[in-house]
């Protein structure tokens, strides 16, 4: 008989049509392969039996990178003898409609290995093969072939070419495929001249790292700022050049053995580490590095080398780790050409050592964690990005516009949903344009027409705006979303939920229907509308914004609110003049708008403590609060489960535990205690009252590990089905996600 069978998921440009191929082959099994708009199909001819072995071999024995997401058998007919061989052919829906890219994946073992023996890649920084190397960050257009991207400029060699055209080759239609004859080079000025001497740029650096300087090196999706992990003055060195206070910087490491010694790592931990997608993944520290590297905290973001030259310099380096941060000045995008890396790093950093392999579209590194023994993305970029996610829900011609910080936008086609990479805080016009140059790229790419456009309610976020101009100029409509039911319906998307579910979503801030600024929020919702079931009680955020960077703010807010006196040591710290004045801008209403922020929440707290008081980043004090909690308290705090959500009991009782000096890592695990018991209590109140199982938590607060984790834990005791994002980010990179699927919802097609 003929089958059809069509496979859905990352299929294309991993090398897949190649291995179906080839096992066909060996199989004896006759009929052909190509790729479709929603993946691979094939039609072959076999028997029963043979088709069952045939699938089986499929799901195992497939290229390393590819993902099946689902495999559909189709028609079965009749007939037998249509197929004389089995061949790879070209795609019959038309190759124009196919809309997959794969994302940039960590250099292979197989590649490592021939930049040893191959003669003619003997060392050669650039290798790759259908198993990895660049792939988005390549890409101009579709489908994915080498004159779409921008290695068309290089002219294969005979040798490559050979490769590339043998099926049987691990390199067959490997498009950035380039050898030492024929593809891209590092290059840079050494003492004046120019050289692209391999070996003495390598030298160069090692010798550079080893004085302690920095030096900046482009990557597979921007620039990166390196240098020695161990050494204070560099990293200090570092801080200086990117104007970064105290944000942590990420650190490579030479192999896993290297980083054992300065990190606990699950095995878990070690399979995200070693993944083709290779990103950063947050480990709790053993070993201090420098202490520049992140100050104040237990943990440290870990990555392993992902292309030649990390391992090449890791067999020169006298350091077991180097520092590897994102090349930009802090809250710009990526530096991705040499014109940007010379203007913001020449002249400071010792060394700027480029490739002439054009980075088309910027890709960070990205970022995960473990919780309750799986991975949350934190920042979803390099080797994730685009990716698609499939859905049950018609998706197409829908462009999302995000809010504002961890910028990410998303537009849909046919059932999928595709997340653009990490953008960063739209507040500057650098990173503003790369939001616009990345939206015009993704649409052309994945040829995509808006005919509706969806954006958050708040109508001063340079993002909405945005919005709103394209759809008077092209006459799109538009929609608006509420902040909270994005960040759930995001959770929604990833586990196909399309029904009643208990939200809580507790995040920084986003505007409300109330005008007020919502954070601390428990929902009734499903896709389409949401009803508000309670939140925490408003309070004061004074100064606006200027509450987020300086958390004692929070402290005063919540005192004055409930009426109680603040702590000594908190008064003594911060002086009583501020806190005066910071009443009074509360008594005269100057700029304090209103919230139940969870995070805002947090930071306070951090403060109170004397953990935080002015911040230097994002959820700083929120993670100084969770890294200071002691493992082994299990007491609460009182807090009443109403609507809204009083918390002077709680803050009542922090105040005495502070006056008999009790340990604050106690009282901080005491909080992350009260929180979660209220969250589980809340939510068992409510799925009783609306006859809803099923509980999701989304928002950024939910980043919290030590929170989540106990969430899990006792929501698994009372056998409650707690859904957590992991796939898409439960933080501010999440909300397109949760726009898209909301509008998708909403509207009548
Ligand atoms: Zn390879
Ligand atoms: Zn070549
Ligand atoms: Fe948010």
């Amino acid at each position: 008989m003929v089958v059809k069978i069509l496979i859905q998921g990352l299929v294309q440009g991993v090398g897949f049509r190649p291995f179906v191929y080839l096992l066909a082959k060996a199989m004896g099994v006759k009929g052909e392969v190509s790729n479709c708009v929603n993946g691979v199909i094939i039609q072959a001819e076999l028997t029963e039996q043979q088709l069952g072995l045939f699938i089986h071999r499929i799901k195992k024995e497939c290229p390393p990178v590819a993902t099946i997401h689902r495999i559909d058998i189709g028609e079965k007919a009749d007939r037998s003898g249509c197929f004389t061989d089995f061949k790879i052919v070209k795609s019959q829906s038309g190759e124009a409609r196919i809309t997959q890219v794969a994302p940039d994946i960590a250099i292979c073992e197989g590649c490592l290995q021939d930049r040893k023996t191959q003669l003619h890649r003997i060392n050669y920084p650039f290798i790759n093969c259908t198993h990895c190397g660049p792939r988005f960050s390549i890409v101009k257009n579709l489908p994915y072939d080498r004159d779409n991207t921008t290695v068309s400029v290089f002219e294969m060699c005979e040798t490559c070419k050979e490769e590339y055209k043998n099926i049987t080759d691990r390199r067959f239609h490997a498009q950035p495929v380039a050898c030492n004859h024929c593809g891209p080079v590092y290059y840079a000025i050494l003492n004046g001249e120019y050289s692209d001497n391999y070996e003495e740029l390598l030298n160069k650096t090692v010798n550079l790292i080893h004085a302690g300087e920095v030096i900046a090196v482009k990557g597979v999706g921007g620039y990166h700022l390196v240098c020695d992990a161990l050494n204070d003055k560099a990293v200090q060195k570092l801080r200086a050049i990117k104007y970064r206070d105290s944000k942590p910087f990420a650190v490579m490491f030479g192999d896993l053995a290297a980083l054992e010694e300065y990190a606990y790592c699950h095995e878990k931990e070690e399979e995200v580490l070693t993944s083709y997608r290779r990103p950063i993944i947050m480990l709790k520290q053993r070993k201090t590095l420098s202490h520049g590297i992140n100050p104040g905290m237990n943990t440290v973001g870990a990555i392993l080398p992902y292309m030649a030259i990390h391992y090449d310099w890791f067999e020169r380096v006298a350091t077991p780790a180097l520092v590897m941060t994102s090349g930009n000045l802090s809250e710009c995008p990526i530096a991705i050409t040499p014109e940007e890396a010379e203007l913001q790093f020449g002249g400071k950093v010792a060394l700027l050592l480029h490739h002439n392999r054009a980075i088309y579209n910027r890709v960070d590194d990205s970022i995960e964690q473990l919780i309750g023994l799986e991975s949350c993305i934190i920042r979803r970029s390099r080797g994730y990005v685009p990716e698609p996610f499939f859905t049950d829900e018609d998706m197409e011609g829908i462009l999302a516009f995000r809010a504002e910080k961890t910028n990410v936008f998303a537009l849909g086609k046919d059932n999928i949903c595709v997340l653009s990479q990490y953008i960063g805080d739209l507040k500057n016009w650098e990173t503003f344009s790369f939001y616009k140059e990345s939206m015009s790229r993704f649409q052309s790419l994945f040829r995509f027409k808006p005919k509706l456009l969806v954006c958050d309610m708040h109508p001063d976020y340079l993002s909405s705006q945005h919005a709103g101009t394209i759809s008077r100029e092209n006459e799109i409509p538009l929609v608006q979303v509420q902040h909270h039911h994005a960040h759930a319906a995001a959770c929604m998307l990833e586990y196909n939920l399309n029904e009643k579910v208990i939200a809580i979503v507790w995040d920084g801030v986003g505007l409300g229907d109330d005008g007020n600024v919502w954070g601390g929020e428990f929902f009734l919702c499903d896709r389409k509308t949401y009803i508000r079931l309670s939140h925490f009680e408003y309070v004061p955020m004074p100064g606006g914004d200027m509450a987020s960077k300086e958390p004692w703010r929070m402290a005063v807010s919540y005192y004055l609110y409930y009426g109680l006196t603040l702590p000594d040591s908190f008064v003594k710290r911060i002086g009583e003049e501020k806190i005066k004045q910071i009443r009074s801008v509360i008594d005269k209403n100057l700029n304090c708008p209103l919230t139940s922020s969870a995070g805002r929440l947090f930071d306070g707290l951090a403060s109170l403590l004397g953990l935080c008081d002015v911040a230097t980043h994002q959820a700083q004090a929120a993670v100084l609060l969770e890294q200071s909690a002691s493992e082994e308290i299990t007491e609460i705090y009182p807090v009443d489960c109403s609507s809204p959500i009083c918390l002077r009991e709680m803050f009542a009782h922090i105040l005495t535990d502070m006056e008999k000096n009790a340990s604050i890592h106690n009282i901080a695990a005491k909080i992350h205690n009260t929180f979660a018991d209220l969250i589980l209590r809340m939510a068992k109140k409510y799925c009783k009252e609306t006859g809803v199982n099923k509980v999701i938590l989304s928002g950024g607060c939910f980043q919290n590990k030590r929170l989540t984790e106990l969430l899990l834990k006792l929501f698994s005791k009372e056998g409650i089905s707690l859904y957590i994002p992991r796939r898409i980010p439960c933080n501010d990179g999440g909300i397109a996600a949760g726009q898209l699927t909301i509008a998708a919802a909403k509207i009548e097609r």
